[in-house]
């Protein structure tokens, strides 16, 4: 432990933070894959949304919060409004998160 070092000021990590950020937006957007649960945990949330009294099987959307479910279902930290289904982020917890920022760290080097 050092007491040499002071943090960066609240202004400048509020600043460090929002890059942050912003970087792993940038890596949704190129690594959508990275964001989405398995087969298996997308189809237990569309049985449930199919058995919901809010599913609109048209659109297949949820009238509840409106949104397109071939979409909303496949992203890991959606959940459902009235919570018969809930993120899923184990993958994250198990290294994915770390495999993401890794990669966000070797993309700012190159
Ligand atoms: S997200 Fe929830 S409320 Fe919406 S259709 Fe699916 S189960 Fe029903």
């Amino acid at each position: 432990m050092t007491t040499e070092h002071d943090y960066p000021s609240l202004s400048q990590r509020g600043e460090n933070l929002a890059k942050f950020t912003w970087d792993v937006i940038k890596h949704a957007m190129n690594h959508q894959e990275d964001f989405f649960v398995s087969n298996e945990v997308l189809t237990k949330r569309l049985k449930i949304c199919q058995q919901c009294e809010w599913y609109d099987i048209g659109p297949h959307a949820c009238k509840k919060c409106g949104c397109p479910l071939d979409f909303k279902s496949k992203i890991s930290i959606e959940s459902c409004p009235i919570g018969l289904w809930s993120e899923h982020t184990d993958d994250w917890m198990n290294g994915k998160f770390d495999k993401i920022a890794k990669e966000i760290e070797e993309g700012q080097k190159s």
